[in-house]
């Protein structure tokens, strides 16, 4: 589950040229417009971050005229996104943590506290096709395929300088994966296994692409997992006609374990499946979040007319290091 609202310090404070009324708060990887003086180098806040649902309350009324939302199952609140004030870039909210009353004291530095704020992850409305209907939960011998964000792991990233990693663009669709565990052959989306149903476009593209008899040819418990792409999904931002599914990883099931970055390769291109395009196969990457974060910002590869969603970035070894760097860029450009 994706920590929204946590007990954090502030790192930095910049000041904003032009601007004295406002000023930058860096927490973790992340940079805050705040209001001048409200908060000193070393302070504990509540961070709140971007995609942040928060409930309709007095205290974030100021919040209404930008960020109020209705989600599809009727909930209102005030969504949190990338905003640029004064031509900085500006994500998430912080809060003071008397908010939480007098228990504030008795949480650490990184203890989540989204439930008792009643903050959730605000999730745009799915339209039916897409949703389909649960056969039930995703399955615990497949590993999920969230992505950590880049601004979360300033402290991990110093661990990985001198290692090698492969970065692939972050397709903006919505995550499938696709398995046959002894004789069993099952489709799911990004939480739930779905039922089979001629109108579920999940399961259309993977009868359009014969994925069960290559799995079932194959013979082995495997796990594929790529982006379903394409008309009706997202904002199909590379313009694609129907849809598709690009790979980004195959899973052994009875090892519960990924395969690295060669067999993946290789058994997607055996299975004559595409993967998800591959920006670099094996270098180091830059030290800090801000380099990375202006790698991320840049044409899709499958359409150089859209501004890509972000880049993944995995260590080629061993043992998986990763994590998304989102196009800010993009951000600014598509989040409603
Ligand atoms: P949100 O958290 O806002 O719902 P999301 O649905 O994009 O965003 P994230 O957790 O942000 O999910 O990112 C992880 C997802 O990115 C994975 O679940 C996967 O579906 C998707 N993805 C797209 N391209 C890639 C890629 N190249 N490598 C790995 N994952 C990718
Ligand atoms: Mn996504």
């Amino acid at each position: 589950m994706r920590k929204l609202a946590t007990i954090q310090r502030i790192n930095e404070i910049k000041p904003i040229e032009g601007a004295d009324a406002i000023e930058l708060a860096i927490v973790l990887g992340w940079q805050v417009v705040t209001k001048k003086g409200e908060y000193k180098p070393g302070d504990l806040c509540i961070y709140c971050e971007i995609d942040s649902f928060l409930p309709v309350k007095e205290e974030y009324e100021f919040l209404r005229k930008s960020s109020y939302r209705k989600m599809s199952d009727g909930t209102e609140g005030f969504r949190l996104k990338t905003i640029k004030l004064r031509g900085q870039i500006s994500q998430g909210l912080l809060l003071p943590p008397g908010v939480l009353g007098k228990d504030s004291e008795k949480y650490e530095v990184g203890s989540d506290v989204s439930d008792v704020l009643g903050i959730v992850k605000y999730e745009p409305p799915i339209p039916a096709q897409l949703a389909g209907e649960a056969k039930g939960p995703f399955p615990s011998f497949v590993s999920k395929t969230d992505e950590e964000r880049i601004q979360n792991l300033v402290d991990e990233l110093p661990k990985y300088r001198d290692s090698l990693f492969y970065i692939t663009e972050k397709m903006d669709g919505t995550s499938v994966t696709i398995y046959l565990r002894d004789g069993v052959f099952g489709v799911c989306s990004r939480n739930l296994e779905l039922m089979e149903n001629e109108e579920n476009t999940y399961w259309k593209i993977v009868r359009q692409l014969d994925l069960e008899n290559k799995l079932r040819s194959y013979g082995k418990n495997l796990a594929l997992q790529g982006e379903l792409i394409g008309e009706g999904i997202q904002k199909n931002i590379y313009k694609l006609r129907g849809q598709a599914i690009t790979f980004f990883d195959v899973f052994d099931i009875d090892k519960f374990r990924h395969y690295d970055y060669n067999s993946f390769v290789t058994i997607i291109k055996e299975f004559g499946l595409s993967t998800v395009p591959v920006a670099q196969e094996s270098v180091k990457i830059p030290e800090t979040v801000d380099e990375i974060l202006q790698m991320a910002n840049g044409n899709s590869a499958l359409n150089p007319n859209a501004n890509r969603e972000g880049l993944v970035f995995r260590t080629v070894g061993e043992k998986r290091f990763s994590f998304k760097a989102i196009s800010n860029a993009y951000l600014l450009k598509y989040e409603e």
